[in-house]
């Protein structure tokens, strides 16, 4: 009679603390992995969904968010994006932030615009595509090669914690890497570097993502692409129409790819080409 009254003591306990576990698992910054295990299987018991269980810095901000939403309206969902979270993600980056002075008042248009040192950050509608075209899932974790202004990585950064960038102009990488800690995208790593080689260290990655224009998939991140895997890149010389694309490869390491859109891109450069 005794045992079955400590077990039943001990089972209310775990019965009531339960719920306060998971919670503070929740709010919790999780930056390694097997805790991403352990918070799944928390989750099927609890019957949430993914994304409730993890949780992680996203910063928030109401500045100009009516033009944001504008644009997410007529440039995004308009132009045929669907993915909920990548809208969502569009919704809450403040693109102004990362925009020089002189171009702020385009900030929420839907074009390219120049960031200083011969570069650009992307259209939204392209970010938005890219975004959509890797299935991200919360979670995944993703390489970007080009971190450009940093906008790109930070709407990445929305949906999922696990995202690793590098750039290979110095004085960007460094602007960013201050304007995240400044802003709070603190998941985000930032590398400065030639991304052709990928991130070995890091390596694999569930997706990756080049935002600068290559003649060919660079065999180095494909290789640390997981099975399962997608890659999103524009393909094309600079003197050709560049087509976006989407490399997949699957559980057994074939490879299939997919042309989604002619574009054009500032080109994938390399730090000491033979
Ligand atoms: N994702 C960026 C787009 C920037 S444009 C954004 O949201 O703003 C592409 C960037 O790729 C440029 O900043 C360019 O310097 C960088 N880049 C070009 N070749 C690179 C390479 N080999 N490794 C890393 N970055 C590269």
């Amino acid at each position: 009679m005794n045992r079955f009254n400590n077990l039943f003591i001990f089972s209310a306990l775990i019965f009531f603390l339960t719920p306060f576990l998971s919670f503070s698992n929740s709010v919790e910054l999780i930056p390694q992995r097997s805790h991403l295990q352990e918070n799944n299987i928390a989750l099927q018991l609890n019957e949430l969904s993914e994304t409730d269980s993890l949780a992680w810095d996203r910063p928030r901000f109401d500045e100009r968010k009516q033009e944001r939403e504008y644009l997410v309206q007529t440039g995004i969902i308009g132009q045929g994006i669907t993915d909920p979270n990548v809208i969502e993600a569009m919704l809450q980056v403040p693109r102004h932030r990362f925009i020089p002075k002189e171009y702020q008042r385009q900030a929420y248009q839907n074009t390219p615009l120049p960031i200083g040192y011969d570069q650009t950050i992307s259209q939204p509608y392209i970010v938005a595509l890219m975004a959509e075209m890797l299935e991200i899932k919360p979670g995944d974790k993703v390489l970007e090669i080009g971190t450009g202004s940093g906008y790109h990585a930070a709407v990445l950064s929305e949906l999922t914690p696990y995202i690793y960038t590098i750039e290979i102009v110095e004085p960007l990488g460094i602007r960013v890497a201050e304007l995240y800690n400044e802003l709070g995208y603190s998941t985000i790593k930032t590398r400065i570097g030639d991304g052709y080689n990928g991130w070995e260290e890091q390596a694999p990655f569930d997706k990756i993502i080049v935002t600068a224009a290559a003649d060919k998939i660079p065999q180095p991140l494909i290789d640390q692409l997981s099975p399962g895997g997608i890659i999103a890149i524009p393909v094309g010389r600079q003197d050709q129409t560049q087509v976006l694309t989407r490399l997949i490869k699957d559980e057994n390491g074939n490879l299939r790819t997919e042309r989604v859109l002619p574009v054009r891109f500032v080109p994938l450069t390399r730090s000491n080409k033979e």
